[in-house]
């Protein structure tokens, strides 16, 4: 009867998971064939979600097959080849597996006493991050769930380092009372850290804006005296341009002022990791604390962010608890000293798996292929007569097709007409289409393709226009 039982109770999960492996099988396979958007139809369909919440249990197998038949056509290829909307590139199929491995492992990777495994290839995923990304090698991490929240622990740490050096134990007593922080952006700067220093009772707006260049990059001869305790957000990739603050010059300046710097790389910081492209982010092992995703660049599955701080007693003043029920451990790296959470998934797994399958050749050539694509629409719209609003350093491209409005009417075909999908922004003034280049399963014939689609749809719409 046990036995019984038991056979029964493993042959369903055998059915569920290999039935749900089929399902996203043939969801990736079609990522290269379906519409970038989601059919009209498939939209309708999603009311069939609205029902009432059953009484009785349904068949695990029902369920999965519902969200297959619902949700799989209504979704937007964000994972496929031609999605060049935001910086979010696809998941990497080993990334993909690996994060099916670590949910049916499902450690909770916050003590290392409870999950040494996951604790122990999230600290192994740490120091090869470090190496590739140019940093100090002994700098602490955090794996959280992306660069917003990276920002917020780095930035954490920054307010516990900063004002330490008042004297004021912020992570004891808070900030009423404590002495102000002077906190300088570069006017381009995103708005996640701008919510992370809200977050953090630093304030949106208390914040002293310095001038950026015509690409969006701080002018660190512009930072003006900020009086301490002070810290200095810059970026490195500005999500319209790419452009990447000049890093080393910012450091120098924040250095002779006595504050702390915290880099905003979301995408940018993986510039480090192509040879080639490596020049942009030159100086960047002289910051404080670094922000940066790997749910963009590095193509693992949501939610991937990484925050890294040089000085690790200040990360984990800001982060680690005690209580008598929570194991502890000497001379092993406790996961959750560093991260808001507490309980959490292990998300460095799909980290490991990315960087240990792609190898410092494969992640540099991820890089540098979407960046050499980023180059090839550019020049080819460019060379169509349309007007390329950035210097495209990066895997960034803003392209104007004239006015505003012909540009957004052009975005709106061409995301309407599926091939590809791009965005609109606007840059410094300028209403443009904006081109991402992220993933790793873009091919030439992809950007082929989705040039074509461009440059058809823009002609139908600028015929006749005399200039640009
Ligand atoms: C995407 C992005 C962020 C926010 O990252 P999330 O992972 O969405 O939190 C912050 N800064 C820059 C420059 C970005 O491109």
């Amino acid at each position: 009867m046990i036995a019984d039982l038991d056979t029964r109770k493993n042959q369903n999960i055998k059915n569920i998971l290999q039935t749900t492996a089929e399902y996203a099988i043939r969801y990736l396979r079609d990522l290269d064939t379906r519409k970038v958007i989601p059919a009209q139809d498939a939209i309708t369909n999603l009311t069939q979600l609205d029902e009432p919440l059953s009484y009785e249990p349904v068949d695990p197998e029902l369920v999965l097959h519902k969200l297959d038949k619902i949700i799989s056509p209504a979704t937007m290829a964000i994972a496929g080849p031609r999605f060049f909307g935001f910086v979010n590139g696809g998941s990497l199929p080993v990334t993909i597996a690996a994060n099916w491995l670590a949910t049916a492992w499902d450690q909770d990777c916050g003590l290392y006493k409870i999950t040494p495994a996951t604790a122990l290839l999230e600290q192994v995923a740490l120091r090869w991050l470090l190496d590739v990304l140019r940093l100090p090698p002994d700098c602490a991490g955090a794996f959280v769930t992306g660069a917003t929240m990276a920002s917020f622990t780095a930035l954490a740490a920054a307010r516990h380092a900063v004002l330490k050096r008042e004297g004021w134990n912020v992570d004891a007593d808070g900030l009423f009372g404590a002495p102000p922080i002077t906190v300088a952006v570069g006017e381009e700067v995103h708005p996640s850290v701008l919510k992370a220093l809200g977050l953090l009772g630093l304030g949106r707006n208390r914040v002293v804006k310095v001038p950026v260049d015509t690409q969006g990059r701080m002018r660190p001869e512009a930072i003006p005296t900020l009086t301490l305790p002070a810290i200095i957000c810059a970026q490195v990739g500005n999500v319209n341009t790419g452009a990447c603050d000049p890093v080393a010059a910012i450091c120098e300046r924040a250095r002779e002022l006595g504050a702390w710097v915290h880099i905003d790389g979301a995408f940018g910081l993986w510039a480090g990791a192509a040879p080639s492209l490596a020049h942009l982010t030159a100086g960047i092992e002289n910051a404080d604390s670094w922000a940066t995703d790997a749910h963009k660049w590095l193509n693992v599955p949501y939610d991937s962010g990484l925050a890294f701080v040089r000085d690790g007693n200040a990360l984990r003043a800001a982060m680690a608890i005690t209580a008598d029920f929570l194991p502890t451990v000497t001379n092993q790296r406790n996961p959750s000293d560093y991260t808001p959470e507490f309980s959490r998934r292990a998300r460095g797994v799909e980290v490991w798996a990315a960087l240990r399958s792609l190898g410092r050749s494969g992640l540099a050539d991820l890089i540098e292929r979407t960046c050499c694509y980023a180059r090839q629409f550019a020049k080819e719209l460019q060379a169509a007569g349309y007007q390329i609003l950035n210097d495209v350093v990066l895997n960034q491209v803003l392209v104007s097709f004239g006015s505003a409005e012909t540009t957004l009417q052009i975005i709106a075909e061409l995301q309407s007409e599926g091939t590809c999908w791009c965005g609109v922004t606007v840059w410094q003034g300028q209403t443009a289409m904006r081109i991402s280049v992220s993933c790793w399963s873009t091919t030439d014939a992809d950007v082929e393709r989705s040039l074509e689609v461009m440059l058809r749809v823009a002609e139908k719409y600028c015929r006749g226009a005399s200039q640009f």
